[in-house]
């Protein structure tokens, strides 16, 4: 029994965690917050809540949050504490000496998708209007930035294009490279209503995930494929549509281009696409194939979730293509039920990339390019903006290494951590002169910086998170930031202290700014928001109260588009010396690098990453249930404690990623999408021993 006193106010906010969006009322005495009850009014969550959202909110009072501001001359030293005005003037100092000596291209930025719609739209404008470079960029490129490429290429925009009510209407659900069970749960609870109700799962994950099999539902087809092999899965569900005559001609008729279609049919004929031939590369049965495919097509209403293990692929860019035209060839989108639905990792993944984190896309996803779209910037800003994109994430730490890119603002993001081929990482990190980390504990990242700045928890400012059924969410602030300021206050000060004028009293003048700016928020404010609770964007004068479902009439880009989806085997390959495949994913209680649910005091959280193997590969190499084992990849190794377990397929291996003793991404290669750079987390080919322990 817990003790948790009798609370004196309440404030409405939103979860801080997944991208479902669940809103909270926070119970407060005095300023201690006693605890979160799940808000009925909440739209995506309608008064339900998980664990993590409901119990992991201790972390805000954690004993390792930094309130101090720290600088030290080199990372050698030991940190400092200073005064604000010191520590800004310190890093207004070496950006604006770097910008001087080296140029605007030298600095650059990251912004974070744990962060405020209103402090990211900040952040990359201190990279353009102040730094004067598009070298910004969002954690979203270790994601879903594929999601941005494939949907924007096919339909014309980057979001999802259902809302979560949708789902209520759906016959089949087609779940592609996500455990929402496990990741989404909350709106795993409402599909798994409707399966119970009688409609279809189909689940394509290389592991057997709580998802495929619930209480009283199991998925009527797993394709339990071999890492890395989502295209051709894919591109053999569409050959069955295109050649059994399953797809829907009048929709692509009248919603897409005929002729582009034929050509795109043409392609997807070729006999390599047929089950028979994809069942040699993914190892799926091609009836399971088949099954699928018209069960997809026939079945009703079909609605496509997917996530990170469509996306970080080497071909991540062309799934989510193949995903599309999966979608657009039989008529399944633009009506309750159906669609294509990115599941957003973190809290505010889709509202990092449409506030123009991207290096060639200023907010609204407009490309720099456009001088019309740039026009309206630089008229607002008052300074001229780069025509040119600037830098990726990766490309940064490559600049890094030759000299080109000295400076770096990172808020609310772990990169060391978080990215790819740690030891380049770190050596980018090393070899630049300025690194400004923001964040609430430090960080690895912190590890090799100048500066480090106190970041404020979601419970301690003002502003909006955008879920993933493109819904903005107001956060709302229930106690005064701990080290004095919110993040989108701290932006601010950095960027006067480099010469800028900002006067931002509150968030809602900055949401204001992002109304005028873009066109599809164009009718979103802090008083709508309190009027209708939330609202989905596209929110403009057509759509004055915001839109549940997109591409009713029409795709965003006119005509939606196919585009043909080859499948090209990712260039990490198993071979003797690394006969296994190693993916990746997520549990219930953890969350990511587990920064948060680490630090809430809770003995039943999971406790460390273990690797599931399969009985008959445990058995070949003498291990068994608890065992320790040595894992050894390309790129690194790492000890992990062994689960025997008929979860995975013969060949693969799995781990989560929580704990930074597991030094997943020391594993992991620095294979990218082609198309975005996201890089191939889900696919490492492996070593496994037994071992006596790290
Ligand atoms: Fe938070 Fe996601 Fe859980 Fe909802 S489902 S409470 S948003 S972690």
């Amino acid at each position: 029994v817990i003790e948790i006193g009798t609370p004196d106010r309440s404030v409405l906010t939103t979860c801080a965690y997944c991208g479902v969006g669940c809103q909270f009322t926070a119970e407060m005495r005095g300023d201690e917050l006693v605890r979160m009850v799940p808000a009925k009014q909440g739209k995506a969550n309608r008064g339900h809540s998980c664990v993590k959202g409901r119990f992991a909110w201790g972390y805000a009072g954690h004993r390792d949050r930094i309130t101090s501001p720290m600088i030290r001359e080199s990372i050698d030293e030991p940190w400092r504490e200073v005064s604000w005005d010191e520590a800004l003037s310190f890093a207004a100092g070496r950006l604006n000496a770097i910008r001087e000596t080296h140029g605007r291209n030298a600095l650059g930025v990251i912004t974070s998708s744990r962060c405020t719609n209103e402090e990211t739209y900040l952040v990359q404008k201190l990279a353009r209007a102040v730094f004067g470079t598009n070298n910004t960029d969002t954690c979203a490129r270790v994601c879903h930035s594929p999601t941005g490429y494939g949907l924007g290429q096919t339909f014309g925009t980057s979001a999802g294009t259902q809302d979560f009510d949708s789902v209520e209407q759906s016959d089949v659900m087609l779940v592609i490279g996500a455990n929402p069970s496990a990741a989404h749960p909350v709106f795993a609870s409402r599909m798994k209503k409707r399966l119970r109700q009688g409609a279809k799962l189909i689940v394509i994950d290389p592991r057997r995930t709580e998802t495929v099999e619930g209480a009283h539902y199991k998925a009527a087809h797993h394709l339990a494929l071999t890492p890395g092999t989502n295209v051709a899965v894919v591109s053999a569900m569409a050959h069955v549509i295109v050649t059994e005559g399953l797809y829907d001609e009048a929709f692509i008729r009248s919603r897409c281009d005929w002729d582009e279609f034929q050509d795109y049919a043409d392609f997807i004929r070729e006999p390599r696409h047929a089950p028979e031939a994809v069942e040699l590369i993914t190892g799926v049965p091609a009836a399971e194939i088949r099954a699928a495919a018209r069960l997809y097509a026939t079945g009703g209403n079909a609605a496509i979730y997917y996530g990170l293990g469509v996306t970080e692929h080497s071909q991540g860019s062309t799934t989510v293509i193949a995903i599309a035209n999966l979608a657009m060839m039989t008529g399944n989108i633009g009506r309750p039920g159906v669609g294509v639905n990115p599941l957003r990792g973190q809290n505010n993944v889709q509202g990092s990339c449409d506030m123009g984190s991207f290096p060639h896309e200023l907010p609204g996803y407009r490309h720099v390019k456009n001088p019309e779209v740039r026009a309206i910037f630089e008229a607002a800003w008052g300074v001229p903006i780069d025509p040119e994109p600037g830098l990726r994430i990766p490309n940064m730490f490559d600049a890094a290494l030759d000299g080109s890119f000295r400076g770096l603002y990172c808020q609310g993001e772990d990169i060391l951590q978080s990215d790819p081929d740690t030891t380049h990482v770190v050596a980018a990190l090393r070899a630049m002169d300025c690194v400004i980390v923001q964040d609430l504990f430090l960080n690895e990242t912190a590890l090799y910086a100048h500066v480090f700045l106190p970041g404020a928890s979601f419970l301690e400012k003002d502003g909006t998170f955008t879920n993933a059924e493109r819904r903005i969410n107001p956060v709302r602030r229930v106690m005064a930031p701990k080290a004095g300021y919110a993040d989108w206050e701290v932006t601010q000060l950095l960027a006067n202290a480099m010469g800028a004028g900002w006067d931002y009293k509150h968030p809602s003048e900055i949401m204001d700014e992002i109304a005028r700016l873009t066109p599809s928020f164009a009718g979103v404010s802090y008083e709508l928001l309190d009027k209708l609770g939330s609202v989905q964007w596209p929110c403009n004068e057509t759509a004055p109260e915001g839109t549940p479902l997109m591409h009713i009439d029409g795709f965003m880009r006119g005509r939606g588009r196919f585009i043909r989806t080859d499948y090209v085997a990712t260039d990490e390959r198993t071979g003797p010396r690394y006969p296994l495949l190693l993916t990746t994913g997520r549990i219930l209680s953890q969350y990511n690098v587990g920064a948060q649910t680490r630090r809430t005091e809770n003995g039943a959280w999971h406790s460390e990453d273990v690797l599931e193997i399969h009985p008959h590969d445990a058995e070949v190499r003498g291990i068994r249930k608890g065992d320790w084992v040595h894992l050894v990849s390309r790129s690194g190794e790492t000890t992990l404690r062994a689960d025997v377990t008929d979860r995975v397929s013969p060949g693969v291996v799995y781990t989560t990623f929580h704990h930074p003793e597991t030094q997943a991404n020391v594993i992991t290669t620095d294979y990218s999408d082609w198309a975005t750079n996201c890089p191939e987390f889900k696919v490492t080919a492996v070593q496994i021993s037994p071992s006596n322990g790290p």
